[in-house]
């Protein structure tokens, strides 16, 4: 059973605004090494909480903006929800084998994760889920079920605007 202050983060995915913009301060805080790939923050409790879609696209929302290539991240995350390390999950496909199960959570489980962020971009612009998306979401959504790794949200960011599929109900 879960305690109350457990359940706390996971909800502030499911209410609230579906779609959000990244502001000028939360670009410029964005740490740009992490564009390079995989990173690690240093251990502690300073650890940034991804406890909402909004938190979760101040860090990669920034790292996606501007991309001219399709870009899959994921942010991984302890049992607190707080960022262990910011995953490339792949880059460069038009299609969405590029979010295979086997892709997304080969990081997650080698940093002991037990939840994730998904994000993936557009280069058009657009920010809109395509129906795709919200398919492999849900189909994400059933694999991190099954070996413990609690999917929360995928965001689908075009330039610095962002949809939350969490939001829209189909995490
Ligand atoms: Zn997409």
């Amino acid at each position: 059973m879960q305690r109350a202050d457990e359940l706390a983060p996971t909800a502030a995915f499911r209410a609230g605004p579906v779609a959000g913009q990244l502001t000028g301060s939360a670009l410029a805080a964005c740490p740009r090494s992490a564009c390079s790939g995989r990173w690690q923050l240093p251990g502690g409790t300073d650890r940034p909480a991804l406890t909402s879609p909004e938190a979760a696209a101040e860090v990669l929302v920034a790292e996606l903006a501007g991309a001219d290539r399709e870009r899959c991240l994921a942010a991984l995350l302890d049992t607190k929800h707080r960022l262990l390390e910011v995953a490339t999950v792949s880059v460069g496909s038009i299609d969405h084998t590029f979010m295979s199960p086997r892709e997304v959570f080969r990081d997650a489980l080698l940093a002991n994760a037990a939840a994730l962020v998904l994000a993936h971009n557009h280069p058009s612009g657009d920010p809109e889920p395509s129906r795709d998306d919200e398919l492999v979401t849900r189909r994400l959504v059933r694999a991190g079920e099954l070996i413990g790794v609690e999917v929360l949200d995928h965001l689908v960011v075009g330039g610095q605007r962002w949809v939350s599929l969490a939001r829209r109900g189909v995490v």
